[in-house]
């Protein structure tokens, strides 16, 4: 009984001596407890930036390797990189503790929806890997199609003042690599897919949609937006981005630049290896 009753009591004890205090002490002990709940609430702040970590690109690299370049998840083609054992060392990478994954997983990880026992079990056996019927890949040529037009091996998709927007490569001749800019209607580089890896400011809200053949990139409050689908073994993109302040709009009927329908010329063809699918001056439209 007494083991039971002891904390009891030594709380009530502890409440009393509390209440005898000076004013100036109870406060400086309320100041005390405020400022370790901040501590807390910042250092799961720092945790969630700290989960997903910009590793050098040969690190990078070897992680998409090995997850086939896609979430070792879900195989989402979108990847950040996971320090699922953190380092002793800050600035130290070790690949042996580190995953690809996508963003949506990046934060079921950081909201402890997701062990680091279970990262490491994926890693051992990434999505790409398990399920070969169904990477986000295409072979043998790259054929997309850009509103009613079909660019068969044209790598460079949609560029303006040759600066690249969209870029799609292959690699390994199958897994799709996205080079992607984010622009916002005030002409800030908000996001970048850099060959699948992922980096934005974390404050943004983007939403990733993926399921088997099917990408989606959504900033609603910036309204951007970037779909890849694969049909038929080939992709249809659809995108809402901005360079410049302009808008560049792809349907899957039109091709808007400023609002303003372009390439209409072309719709209903083929064009094979071509350097850049749609190209655009901003000069021409800001005149
Ligand atoms: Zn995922």
């Amino acid at each position: 009984m007494n083991s039971v009753l002891l904390p009891r009591y030594r709380s009530a004890s502890r409440l009393v001596t509390f209440m005898n205090l000076t004013p100036v002490s109870r406060s400086l002990i309320c100041l005390s407890l405020l400022l370790q709940f901040l501590y807390c609430f910042l250092e799961s702040i720092f945790m969630n930036v700290a989960a997903s970590v910009n590793a050098p690109l040969p690190i990078q690299s070897q992680l998409k390797k090995e997850a086939r370049y896609g979430c070792s998840i879900c195989g989402c083609p979108l990847l950040e990189f996971v320090q699922f054992i953190p380092s002793d060392t800050p600035g130290a990478y070790l690949p042996e503790n580190m995953i690809a994954i996508c963003p949506t997983h990046t934060l079921k990880f950081v909201q402890n929806e997701l062990s680091a026992t279970e990262l490491s079990s994926f890693k051992t056996k990434p999505y790409n890997r398990i399920n070969e019927n169904k990477p986000f890949a295409l072979a043998p040529e790259l054929t997309v199609n850009i509103a009613k037009t079909k660019f068969i091996n044209t790598y460079r998709l949609l560029s303006v003042d040759d600066f690249d927007l969209v870029t799609i490569r292959k690699e390994n001749n199958s897994y799709l690599l996205l080079d992607l800019n984010f622009f916002d209607s005030q002409n800030n580089l908000i996001a970048v897919t850099s060959e699948n890896s992922w980096t934005t400011d974390k404050k943004l809200v983007w939403n990733v949609d993926y399921e088997p053949g099917y990408l989606k990139i959504q900033n609603k409050t910036r309204q951007i937006l970037f779909e890849a689908k694969i049909e038929s073994g080939e992709i249809f993109i659809v995108a809402d981005m901005y360079y410049s302040g302009i808008p560049v709009n792809i349907t899957r009927d039109e091709v808007l630049f400023g609002g303003i329908e372009e390439g209409a010329e072309t719709k209903g063809t083929t064009l094979k290896n071509y350097e850049t699918a749609i190209s655009f001056q901003s000069d021409k439209w800001l005149t």
